[in-house]
């Protein structure tokens, strides 16, 4: 069900709580009003009665019939109120009751109106006047106080159910909210998950939400998912196309760079052959020397390419991270001397040592501080940071420069094989075997860069591990 139709739902319920407490709330009122009304007409009745009783004290006091004449006439009265209000009495009453007050009542005023017209008091009159003008008070009284006691437990029974009528609603509130609190909570819980596992790039993950949507959230969730399988497809696409464009820059390096020593040896040969009659001993061995130089060239390529393809064994040392720094520094201080190029460098004490090959870091050392000064022909400064992460077990080198920084189309292929911006003078290999190097090494490479303000080379190499040196050393027995 949808959150809305949710959402709908429980109002109506709410609604229909509330519509409940508001009709029995009319109604209790109205009876009490009208319980009120009634208690009014006892009430008056009620004095009325004592007034009688009044008058007929008097009459058997004074004899007077004046008194019996103002029974029969406030009687009257009486009796018509008990004629009119028959309802509101009758509830109160019960019919037996109101008969008897109503026959009471008829015999009273008899009874006075006989000794008025006779002028002669029957035998036993005053007894029985008496009784009934007892018996009728007696009656109303017993009206008004049952009508008084019926309105007080109404009143707090009205209060106690207001109460726990609010109370009902109140809680009814509580349940509600607290459902669509934890229901919404869940779902947005599974929804901040995947988009956490989304900005992490486990676009899989996300992908594989399989969702039959049942609600708003549910919706999101699955076009989440939907989007997390439409960005896999791309990436796929984006990758496939970036191989490609890799491979193709490595093909027609590799063909660039072996065909023009091959396409000399071919030119030698050929002048070779052709002049071999008339060349002197000194000269054919020039031909050989330069046929060599030119395969040299083809070995250094194809030694090059083993470096980048992994294929070359590791030599593996414990060395201290500091002479490693300083002895690669070293082989570039030449550079460093001719350009407008300052050295910063700043290493922390007490760094753990590495098991790497030297030689290889070194090499991807050399490589990252050339290309940094290449990138600085005005001059600038060349900055080496050498830390540790300690809890994570690496050591950290970043080589910094204030060069001409990378473009970000560059920046994603500066890792190819034989990808170069400097034209004849680059190989576009030193980036490609660094980058082999350090992977190799279980470390990583990382660059970040601005055009026109530097770049920042951050590699991560783990730091020796006495149990791993053991382990390789096996392995290495092994071999
Ligand atoms: P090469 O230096 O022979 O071109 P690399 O593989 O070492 O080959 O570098 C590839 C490319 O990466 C360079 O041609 C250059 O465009 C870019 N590059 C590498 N380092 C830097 C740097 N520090 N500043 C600017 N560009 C750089």
């Amino acid at each position: 069900m949808t959150i809305r139709m949710r959402i709908i739902i429980a109002a109506i319920i709410q609604a229909a709580i509330i519509c409940v407490i508001s009709i029995f709330g009319y109604l209790s009122f109205n009876t009490i009003l009208s319980k009120l009304r009634t208690i009014e007409i006892i009430d008056d009745l009620n004095i009325s009665l004592l007034e009688i009783r009044k008058s007929e004290k008097n009459y058997f006091l004074y004899s007077d019939v004046n008194a019996l004449k103002e029974v029969v006439g406030r009687g009257k009265e009486i009796d018509k109120v008990v004629q009119s209000s028959k309802k509101e009495i009758l509830k109160g009453l019960g019919p037996k009751t109101y008969n008897v007050l109503g026959t009471n009542l008829s015999k009273y005023l008899e009874l006075a109106q006989k000794v008025i017209s006779t002028g002669k008091t029957p035998p036993h009159f005053g007894e029985e006047f008496r009784t009934l003008g007892h018996e009728l008070t007696r009656l109303s009284e017993v009206l008004l106080k049952r009508e008084r006691t019926d309105v007080n437990n109404r009143i707090q029974n009205s209060i106690f159910m207001l109460i726990i009528s609010l109370s009902a609603v109140f809680l009814f509130q509580l349940v509600v909210w607290q459902y669509f609190f934890h229901f919404i909570i869940k779902e947005l819980a599974i929804m901040g998950n995947l988009i956490q596992m989304a900005s992490q790039g486990k676009l899989h993950e996300v992908a594989k939400q399989t969702i039959s949507p049942k609600n708003e959230l549910d919706d999101a969730i699955k076009a989440l998912a939907d989007m997390a399988r439409e960005l896999e497809k791309r990436e796929a696409v984006l990758l496939q196309s970036e191989k490609l464009a890799s491979l193709g820059i490595l093909i027609s390096g590799v063909a660039h760079e072996l065909g023009n020593p091959l396409n000399n040896i071919s030119l030698m040969a050929q002048g070779y052959l052709s002049l071999y009659d008339i060349l002197g001993d000194g000269e054919k061995k020039n031909f050989m020397a330069d046929i060599l130089t030119q395969t040299d060239r083809i070995s250094r390529i194809i030694n090059n390419l083993l470096d980048f393809s992994r294929q070359k064994k590791q030599e593996l040392i414990e060395i201290e991270p500091g002479n490693l720094i300083e002895k690669s520094i070293t082989l570039v201080s030449n550079q460093l001397k001719i350009t407008n190029v300052k050295l910063h460098k700043y290493i922390e004490p007490d760094l753990r040592p590495i098991y790497v090959d030297a030689p290889q870091i070194e090499q991807v050392l050399v490589n990252l501080f050339i290309n940094a000064i290449q990138a600085m022909p005005e001059g600038g400064d060349l900055t080496v940071n050498v830390g540790q992460e300690v809890e994570n077990g690496y050591l950290i080198i970043k080589v910094k420069d204030t060069g001409l920084g990378i473009s970000k189309e560059d920046l994603l292929h500066i890792f190819d094989p034989f990808f170069t911006t400097k034209g004849t003078k680059g190989t576009g290999l030193g980036l490609s075997v660094s980058y082999g190097i350090i992977r190799q090494h279980h470390g990583d490479i990382a660059v970040e860069s601005e055009e026109g303000k530097g770049t920042t080379f951050t590699l991560k190499i783990p730091i020796y591990q006495p149990k791993e040196k053991e382990e390789d050393a096996q392995a290495d027995r092994s071999h």
